[in-house]
């Protein structure tokens, strides 16, 4: 009975987005009346995305933790998780860059006389710095994500440090995470509500600007975000997870387009953690990977720093040297840890990859434009990534159980 059920609602995100984009192509020139009426019902639905984002990635990491059983297996799956986190993103920025410079040819040479924009934060320190809370409420106002997984991470920490008295307490998470799993599952019931509206006004808005120059750019970038999901991922869940990509894509069907709709990690993650549980993830497992996944690991915007990076340079008349193309993937890998998954954060931290080989942050204001079609599809991948993890640590953390089991017998 489940089971029927999720399978329906997969195919009724499907519907609501390809009616969306028929109502938005249909509204094309109507952007004010979609802005006015049909975003703010989408608006509504992230609204309540994001309001479950703080309860689910506080009480999973703490639940996910305290799971783990003891100190050790957390060490252990967190650096498994952290280094298949910057190996997918390394090769990410790499597809990016080759494809951009396989295409680069075709590039659009935009005008850069007089372009301006205001780069906001991105130093690196300052990032790393912000990571750590001073503060027990702050990280829960603010929803601020790096600085929530930390504080989480030292309760469950604590917790599994305590003896009896963090048994108890213990005990009291879990029941807490049940509840939130619980309310999660009604919000989810109106994804395909939400998709249609974001969509219809998304492509009311930018429809007539996918076919103008920059049409070229963004196809790139999307090329790179599919050769990484067939290549990378395909080769991910076969290899560990031991699923075809296309059972792992229809699998993960509702998170996708939710991540495609809304641009954020975060507000998707509710949507993540169940499609991942459902592809057979160890729910201690992927209460644990996966919102430090929506937070940290970012591949498709990794892609879209690549791309990006090599459009800029070209419009500046610039062509990086081999340092430089290193540089930028160690950079935009850096950027991506510091992305928060909310929509358009990953042009903001554009700013710090280009700082990093001399160009000029105002070249972001070419695409400034069309960013939104770029993170939808970055979204997408960045949310595909944390979910193959979940499956692949989840996997090794079986072999390794079973393989302990064998010794002990
Ligand atoms: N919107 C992306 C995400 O939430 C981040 C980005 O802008 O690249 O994953």
């Amino acid at each position: 009975m489940e089971k029927k059920q999720r399978f329906s609602l997969a195919i009724q995100i499907f519907i609501a987005l390809a009616l969306g984009i028929l109502v938005g192509i249909l509204l094309q020139g109507k952007g004010d009346f979609t802005k006015a009426y049909i975003q703010p019902i989408g608006t509504i639905y992230i609204n309540l995305l994001k309001f479950m984002v703080v309860p689910i990635v506080l009480f999973s990491i703490i639940d996910g933790t305290i799971s783990l059983g003891d100190i050790r297996r957390v060490g252990s799956i967190g650096w498994k998780t952290f280094v298949y986190y910057m190996a997918t993103t390394a090769i990410a920025v790499v597809i990016g860059i080759v494809f951009a410079t396989l295409f680069k040819g075709f590039f659009p040479l935009l005008q850069t006389a007089g372009l301006k924009y205001e780069a906001k934060s991105a130093n690196f320190m300052e990032v790393i710095v912000a990571m750590f809370p001073k503060n027990i409420l702050e990280p829960l106002l603010k929803a601020d994500m790096l600085p929530l997984i930390l504080m989480a991470l030292l309760i469950g920490v604590g917790i599994l440090l305590s003896g009896e008295d963090g048994k108890r307490v213990g005990k009291g998470v879990k029941s807490i995470y049940t509840v939130v799993m619980k309310m999660m599952e009604i919000i989810i019931r109106l994804t395909p509500i939400g998709v249609f509206c974001l969509m219809t006004n998304v492509i009311a808005i930018n429809g007539a600007t996918i076919v103008s120059s920059l049409g070229i750019v963004l196809g790139v970038a999307y090329l790179g975000y599919f050769t990484h999901i067939v290549i990378v991922y395909g080769l991910s869940v076969h290899l560990f997870a031991k699923i075809s990509l296309m059972k792992f894509l229809r699998g993960m069907m509702p998170a996708m387009t939710t991540a495609f709709t809304t641009s954020s990690s975060n507000a998707t993650l509710p949507l993540t953690i169940q499609c991942s549980n459902d592809l057979g993830a160890d729910p201690s497992v992927s209460s644990f990977v996966l919102p430090l996944g929506a937070t940290i690991n970012m591949d498709g915007t990794a892609i879209y720093m690549g791309v990006n990076c090599l459009f800029i340079a070209a419009c500046y008349g610039v062509n990086l040297t081999i340092p430089q193309l290193i540089s930028v993937v160690l950079t935009a890998v850096l950027a991506s840890i510091g992305t928060a998954g909310v929509s358009g954060a990953g042009m903001i931290m554009l700013a710090m990859v280009l700082t990093s080989v001399n160009l000029p942050v105002e070249g972001i204001a070419l695409i400034a434009g069309i960013d939104r079609l770029f993170d939808m599809g970055r979204t997408t991948l960045n949310i595909t990534g944390d979910a193959t993890a979940a499956l692949a640590v989840s996997q090794w953390d079986r072999a390794a159980k079973a393989k302990k089991a064998k010794k002990a017998n």
